[in-house]
């Protein structure tokens, strides 16, 4: 049987942010790589910044909490283009659990009281085109820590809004008006749930989903995010073209 030494010599890894070859113990980014994340501490905060900025929605739509791993910049994009761009979801799972085991690890009460997780659904045109949901793999990465289930039915996604990378914060707003749809809200009823997403800047899509999910009676929302971006740019969805995907049963399931 080969070992995971002699694996990591046939096929050597490297860490997606400074290139430097992986040991057979480190994922995705070297031990150096990982520490000098810049965390957003935002689960040790009473109010954290993303929820403040939700605040900005006004009270139609509370949001008990809600963190962030990572500040998203130039340096620890790659993490974001992989999960996106380079058909690597598995980087998306893999730092979603770290950031789950690093909250509990932090004796925060974050996970106490949530019922279920719902990643950020996508367009099934997008779908097609990228051939999997990457926040649907950071969902699996907090539920495989947290042990809280994932539900992908409840919500759809039925306008494929535009990029909205060079959009002001307005701009933004109308761009995801509309754009989800509760199908299943028997499965959301009485819940406290979880939304989950890759990245966030203004969180334009998050309150239209969360804004959703509120039809559902008696819910309760909070929100995770792998990355809170600030000034630095996010690639844009529609620069993404994937060639050869292949359209999976389990591929439509997810849509
Ligand atoms: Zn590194």
């Amino acid at each position: 049987m080969l070992t995971d030494d002699f694996l990591d010599f046939l096929f050597p890894r490297f860490c997606v942010i400074c290139g430097k070859r992986l040991s057979t113990q480190e994922k995705h980014l070297c031990l150096s790589c990982y520490t000098h994340l810049p965390r957003t501490n935002y689960h040790l905060a009473e109010h954290s910044e993303l929820e403040k900025n939700f605040w900005g929605w006004g009270k139609e739509m509370p949001i008990e909490k809600a963190v962030s791993f990572f500040m998203y910049n130039d340096a620890n994009k790659e993490i974001l283009i992989q999960l996106k761009y380079k058909r690597n979801p598995q980087i998306g799972t893999y730092m979603a659990s770290q950031f789950a085991k690093e909250i509990k690890n932090d004796n925060s009460t974050f996970f106490d009281d949530i019922d279920i997780i719902v990643p950020i659904p996508l367009h099934w045109m997008r779908m097609i085109k990228r051939s999997y949901n990457q926040s649907y793999y950071v969902a699996k990465g907090i539920s495989r820590e947290t042990r809280i289930p994932i539900c992908t039915k409840a919500v759809k996604r039925i306008l494929n809004n535009k990029s909205q990378t060079l959009m002001q914060r307005n701009e933004r707003q109308d761009n995801v008006k509309g754009i989800f749809r509760l199908v299943k809200p028997e499965l959301l009823a009485g819940k406290h749930i979880l939304i989950v997403d890759d990245v966030t800047t203004t969180g334009s899509t998050i309150m239209s989903c969360a804004k959703e999910i509120a039809k559902a009676q008696n819910t309760k929302v909070s929100i995770l995010t792998l990355a809170m971006a600030g000034q630095t740019l996010i690639p844009s969805d529609d620069s993404d073209i994937l060639p050869n995907v292949k359209i999976t049963k389990e591929v439509l399931s997810k849509l």
